[in-house]
């Protein structure tokens, strides 16, 4: 898979040391490194992490591929429960899992219309599509420094936290006023577990376009920043990255 071979040529990167090997084989190995220590114990406190392997389950690339099915995760969630005990995390690990599910559906209802500017909201998009702006997020060359790591990290390795996918979607939208299928459209070009109804529906839901009634969802970039990036590690690691 692309993230360990895009990662492995930046030596500047030694916190990044994933196996993302492709096959059933990797993915099953992975299942059981990952429920044989204490992660999913504490998934719910780690989930918004930024950087590294352990903050969330990884399972994402091999669910992509089919290497790994939501059922296989589940039950061994399910036999991780069992000798270890349940709690908010563990839970919170299903749950997520759902979200893979959800999304599917919703394309299996909604089809094609999914695909409009204007989703599944009738209102018109109140902006164009601008892009230059574009372009500068795309490179991560915003200006704005935590985008602008999300955006260089997302090129080198084909991953991004889903906090960070987050983030840098709603400046998109939100900020910038571009039209968001382009930046599922970028996403689909850079990510190693692009899955086309998981980006679609993630972005759908962030520009408010899906089906949540409270409407889209603003992420004030320099707030967020100050949350889970209080030091600046994440955007100085990625500051140097072209
Ligand atoms: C704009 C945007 C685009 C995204 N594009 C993709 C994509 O192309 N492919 C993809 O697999 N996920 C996508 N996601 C969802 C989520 O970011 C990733 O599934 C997650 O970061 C993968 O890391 P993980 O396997 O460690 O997840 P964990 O946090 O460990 O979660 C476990 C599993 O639950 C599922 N899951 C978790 N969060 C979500 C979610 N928000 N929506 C749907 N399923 C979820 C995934 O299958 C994931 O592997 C996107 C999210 C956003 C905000």
């Amino acid at each position: 898979m692309r993230v360990g071979e895009r990662a492995r040529a930046h030596a500047s990167f030694p916190w990044w040391q994933p196996d993302f090997a492709g096959g059933e084989r990797a993915a099953l190995a992975h299942l059981a490194s990952y429920f044989a220590g204490d992660r999913a114990q504490r998934y719910k406190a780690t989930r918004n992490g930024l950087c590294g392997i352990d903050f969330s389950s990884k399972f994402a690339p091999w669910l992509a591929q089919g290497a790994l099915s939501a059922r296989v995760a589940f039950a061994a969630l399910r036999r991780h429960e069992a000798a270890r005990g349940t709690n908010e995390s563990t839970y919170w690990l299903w749950f997520e899992l759902l979200w893979r599910d959800y999304f599917r559906f919703l394309h299996l209802q909604h089809g094609r219309r999914l695909y409009r500017a204007c989703g599944l909201n009738e209102a018109a998009p109140a902006s164009g599509h601008d892009p230059e702006a574009f372009e500068r997020w795309c490179a991560g060359r915003t200006g704005h420094a935590f985008i602008d790591a999300a955006m260089r990290e997302l090129a080198a390795t084909g991953w991004l936290s889903n906090r960070m996918r987050q983030v840098v979607a709603s400046y998109l939208i939100h900020d910038l006023g571009c039209d968001w299928r382009a930046g599922a459209a970028w996403f689909e070009a850079q990510l190693v577990d692009y899955d086309v109804y998981s980006n679609h529906g993630n972005w759908l839901y962030i520009a408010g376009r899906g089906t949540d009634p409270r409407g889209g969802r603003r992420f004030d970039p320099d707030r967020q920043a100050a949350i889970h990036d209080p030091d600046g590690a994440y955007q100085a690691l990625w500051a140097c990255v072209d």
